[in-house]
């Protein structure tokens, strides 16, 4: 297949999308970015890399780094994680505070802020130490992206003076007891984790082992065990983008998982990872044009996991 051409293709016919949706602004120093930018990598297991648009600008990964902090902590602790964060959709969206009330602080999956301010917690209490804790996830996005990846922090100390919600969601759960350390060195972990800057080729390639069974293609390292990588992959379909995962999956159909910075990955299982950019946001908090570029891509390769 030539998907330098199919990129190319996906770019033209995405252009009248390009001005639709709204950039982030709940975190104020997401609005600095070009509005109507894209880029949209391919990266095999082979290695072979295939790009289009600003595919070197590096962009705030948000919650795609909670796909990293999950990998990290499925890993140290396996099922003891799934009593502390379900792996259920939430169908609410992802700041929501409604069903931790309900559900006793447990949150529905790692991929909601709720789930993933959990998971960064138990890597803080592993690690003993939220400076250890964040060079650790630091150095987990080093090694997959071969590459020295970098905080921002403007966007860091926005996130950490307007973060409210974030803040109610760990003191709610933390009344349950499901947060074990204190919220700062907690939230500052998971601010820090959201604030990493990475353009499309990068986050491509960090995502490859989940399309080869946990194991990096590209160095013949494990990551993480084929069965962990199916349950991350499987979180992906069902809760990478919130409370309109399901429409994800309906015109997408690939794990995919989405940051409100406008990036989102996604997995074509023991054939690709995908990353595509574009920082206008539908009403649900996920890149306009970037899930339709998606869309055209399954669409025209056929590509999809269905
Ligand atoms: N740091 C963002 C927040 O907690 C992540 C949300 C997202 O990217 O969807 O609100």
């Amino acid at each position: 297949m030539n998907y330098q051409k199919i990129l190319e293709d996906i770019q033209e016919q995405i252009q009248p999308e390009l001005i639709k949706g709204n950039v982030a602004d709940y975190i104020p120093a997401l609005k600095n970015v070009k509005e109507n930018d894209f880029a949209m990598s391919i990266r095999l297991l082979d290695g072979q890399t295939f790009n289009v648009g600003c595919f070197d600008k590096k962009f705030s990964i948000q919650s795609i780094s909670k796909v990293f902090t999950y990998s990290m902590a499925l890993k140290i602790y396996s099922k003891e994680l799934y009593s502390r964060v379900w792996y259920e959709p939430s169908g609410n969206p992802f700041n929501s505070l409604v069903q931790l009330e309900y559900e006793k602080g447990i949150p529905r999956n790692p991929f909601i802020n709720a789930g993933a301010i959990v998971t960064t917690d138990s890597l803080v209490t592993h690690f003993k130490d939220k400076n250890i804790a964040i060079k650790q996830i630091n150095d987990f996005i080093n090694n997959l992206s071969k590459d020295n990846i970098l905080i921002d922090e403007d966007i860091y100390m926005s996130e950490l003076k307007t973060g409210h919600r974030n803040r109610a969601l760990a003191n709610l759960m933390k009344s349950f007891s499901n947060i074990k350390n204190p919220i700062n060195n907690t939230l500052e972990t998971y601010f820090k984790h959201c604030s990493f800057m990475m353009n499309t080729q990068q986050l491509a390639t960090t995502m490859l082992f989940l399309a080869n069974h946990g194991t990096d293609p590209l160095t013949k390292e494990e990551i993480i065990t084929s069965s962990k990588a199916k349950r991350i992959n499987s979180l992906m379909l069902t809760c990478g983008h919130y409370d309109a995962s399901g429409d994800f999956a309906f015109h997408v159909g690939l794990p995919g998982k989405s940051g409100v910075g406008g990036g989102i990955v996604a997995i074509v299982p023991k054939k690709m990872a995908i990353c595509v950019y574009s920082p206008r946001l539908n009403s649900k908090g996920n890149s306009l044009a970037g899930t339709k570029a998606l869309e055209l891509f399954t669409t025209i390769t056929g590509l999809s996991i269905f």
